[in-house]
């Protein structure tokens, strides 16, 4: 797996992804993250957005993640020689390492993207969508926590298990981490 790595690359990407400290305020800085994109939405304490497009911002932003979570992991993660794809290969070879992209990277590129669109689109609208695109990370993040760490017995929780164990053990498949849903769309489940 960590064949497009060299070892210097390597050790360089470990170093800036492998802080325990990274690791768990990436949660305090994507939660913070997440809070300014949702406050886009809203003037002076009073909501932009009726209810309507509140109910629809947060149905199309957590369903828009989980096809960003199956198209990242496959192109970036995977597909892409990037430094990105170098440290998810370590990911791949040592599952249980507390690996995570530095934090203020994030920051950096989510603050661009919304700006980007919000040239484009409606900077309140986009700023929820995102808001709950970005709570779909999150919950990427702390679901691939808890499929490489946790033994939940409960039936839906070890599918998720299996279905990503699988994408470890085989190459090309099993790609969507919160749901298989779109594996089965372009049938890449195993
Ligand atoms: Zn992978
Ligand atoms: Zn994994």
């Amino acid at each position: 797996m960590a064949d497009g790595a060299s070892n210097s690359n390597r050790d360089t990407i470990r170093r800036l992804s492998s802080s325990v400290f990274n690791y768990w305020f990436g949660y305090v800085s994507n939660i913070t993250l997440v809070t300014w994109l949702a406050s886009r939405a809203f003037t002076g304490g009073a909501s932009k957005l009726s209810a309507a497009q509140w109910a629809s911002t947060i149905v199309g932003g957590l369903l828009l993640w989980t096809l960003l979570e199956y198209f990242l992991h496959k192109w970036l993660y995977h597909d892409i020689e990037s430094p990105i794809r170098d440290g998810h290969f370590i990911h791949h070879d040592e599952p249980m390492a507390l690996l995570g992209v530095p934090w203020y990277l994030t920051v950096v590129v989510i603050v661009a993207v919304y700006y980007g669109l919000s040239y484009i689109a409606n900077p309140a609208i986009t700023g929820a969508v995102m808001a709950f695109t970005w709570l779909g990370y999150i919950g990427y993040c702390a679901m691939h926590h808890a499929l490489h760490h946790a033994r939940w017995n409960n039936r839906w929780f070890m599918n998720l298990r299996r279905h990503h164990l699988l994408h470890h053990a085989k190459d090309n498949v099993n790609w969507g981490i919160t749901t298989d849903l779109w594996d089965r769309v372009f049938r890449t489940k195993a």
